[in-house]
């Protein structure tokens, strides 16, 4: 087939937007409004409105009134998965849609785009199940005459605060989960990537959610987002996005109103790959782990610990895999890299390139930036000789660029894969059950993958340890945490009186 016909073809205009209150659109009407480039083609493919402070008291106050009035949390959990199951099927029927827009506004490549949204459709139908499946505990041996019980009832109102990397992948672990547990939702995406936030609130409108219960406020971080995070009448609030970020929303629910707080922040996660792993296999995961989203993820794989006896030639099977990897127009179906998501990520990216030549590691390959015309792409970047205190060892680039660093036993492996203060992820490629284990046990991560690496699904609870973050999403686990404990006596027969 030729190739040209395997690729979308751009927009002719952007897609206008509103914002998304108590079940509709609002127009952006007279608001400033943030139009957005795709990242892969520069050009205009969605006007996303700037919301104000007005805007965002609307929304809180719908979510209120939704959550207040019991109108979802109020209905069994029968109902609940239906709406649930119905937002699933409709995704699926939506999903090419939701898919260009993804990759319009993130600049990543179709296919992953696809595959991200069917993953997203499941994450619905999972979530419908543990609305039927939530419940509590009960203490049956307090004696005659007291039986003890443990409910779980919903937070309240939530806010969600979502980046730009995977933006409806990291809504959809989230979203779903939360209306499990009867809470109702503020969210703020990014605000260059709204569109696929905005279609996800029409669906579940369309799928049945009563009004109120999910609004998206759009906006920048710095006005919409800070002043979600100080709203004395949300809850919770659930942040995916920078550590450095994540500190202010710490911050700032200590002034405000104490809300509960779920944060998933940054990552630099080890890869440890052994001598007598499936080297081939190894190779192939660990260049799938730091080039998938063009290495923009809070799990990707960044840092590779290898055993020295083999750290040449792996290096040099990495160097190969990242050869024959395919960067290109994220519109094309046979991209598997596509373009950094902005101009500032983009430069970040460079400028830790440029560190990292001027600290002294030695750069196998890439380090450059990819020429396509139109866009911004980097090649998929390999640096050797790296040491514990140079900062592509240490700080989080996100962006395709890949640090060697080889060690002689298992528990140097272990020391260098814990020298960070990050502790999201990491993968562990061995043969030999006991050294998989040992290390799984050992290093201080929230998700751990042995002998692959980003395997994912909506069963198993996400989250970090250290500054990674707080909390858990997804899975049964990922409900749990959008509800509070109260704990209930109840006096069976005649109360033993106090006072004779
Ligand atoms: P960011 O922290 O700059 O922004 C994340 C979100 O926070 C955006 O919606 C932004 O508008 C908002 N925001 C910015 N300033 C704010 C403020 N003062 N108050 C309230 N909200 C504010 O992060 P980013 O650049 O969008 O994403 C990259 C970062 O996100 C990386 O550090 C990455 O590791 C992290 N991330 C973590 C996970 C995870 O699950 N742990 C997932 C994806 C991304």
């Amino acid at each position: 087939m030729d190739k040209s016909s395997t690729r979308l073809s751009l927009p002719t205009n952007p897609r206008e937007f509103g914002f998304f209150v108590d079940g509709a659109y609002v127009p952006a009407g007279s608001r400033e409004v943030f139009s957005r480039n795709s990242p892969g083609h520069d050009v205009p493919v969605t006007r996303i409105p700037k919301c104000t402070e007005e805007d965002l008291d609307m929304a809180v106050d719908s979510a209120r009134a939704a959550f207040d009035d019991r109108r979802w949390s109020g209905l069994n959990g029968q109902a609940r998965a239906a709406v649930l199951l119905r937002a699933g099927a409709l995704i699926r029927e939506r999903a090419k849609e939701i898919a260009y827009f993804e990759t319009l506004e993130n600049g990543k490549p179709i296919s992953q785009a696809r595959a991200e949204v069917a993953g997203c459709a499941d994450m619905f139908e999972y979530a419908s199940g543990l609305a039927r499946s939530l419940h509590g505990d009960s203490f049956n041996n307090l004696g005659d005459g007291m039986l003890g019980l443990v409910t779980r009832e919903p937070v309240g109102v939530v806010g969600i605060i979502t980046p730009w990397n995977f933006p409806f992948l990291i809504l959809c672990e989230r979203v779903p989960y939360i209306l499990a547990s009867g809470c109702t939702i503020v969210a703020k995406p990014s605000e260059v990537t709204s569109a696929t936030t905005l279609i996800l609130a029409e669906i579940l409108t369309e799928a049945g959610l009563p009004h109120g219960c999910m609004n998206v406020v759009t906006g920048s971080g710095s006005t919409i987002g800070q002043a979600l995070i100080e709203h004395p009448r949300v809850d919770m609030l659930s942040f995916t996005g920078s550590t450095a970020v994540g500190r202010r929303v710490v911050e700032a629910a200590g002034r405000s109103n104490f809300k509960k707080l779920g944060l998933e922040l940054g990552g630099k996660n080890p890869q440890i790959v052994f001598a007598d792993a499936d080297l081939e296999d190894a190779a192939d995961g660990v260049a799938f782990g730091i080039g998938f989203n063009t290495g923009q993820c809070c799990v990707s794989g960044s840092r590779l610990i290898v055993e020295r006896t083999v750290a040449e030639k792996f290096s040099q099977m990495v160097r190969d895999k990242f050869a024959k990897v395919v960067v290109g127009d994220p519109l094309d179906e046979a991209t598997q890299i596509g373009a950094i998501t902005t101009d500032a990520q983009n430069r970040t990216i460079m400028a830790y390139i440029e560190k990292g030549r001027t600290e002294g590691a030695r750069l196998i390959c890439g380090g450059e930036q990819m020429d396509f015309g139109r866009g911004r792409y980097i090649a998929p970047t390999l640096f050797a000789d790296v040491t514990a205190e140079m900062s592509i060892a240490r700080e989080e680039i996100f962006g395709p660029v890949l640090t060697i660093m080889p060690f002689d036993t298992v528990d140097e492996a272990i020391k260098i894969a814990n020298d960070t203060e990050y502790g999201l992820a990491a993968s562990v490629w061995t043969k030999n059950i006991d050294k998989a284990l040992m290390v799984t046990r050992r290093v201080q991560a929230g998700r751990f993958w042995v002998n692959t690496t980003l395997a994912g699904g909506p069963e198993l609870p996400l989250g970090g340890f250290k500054q990674s973050g707080w909390g858990r999403e997804a899975g049964m686990y990922g409900v749990e945490e959008y509800t509070q404990i109260k704990s209930v006596h109840i006096e069976i027969g005649k109360r033993t009186p106090w006072i004779a």
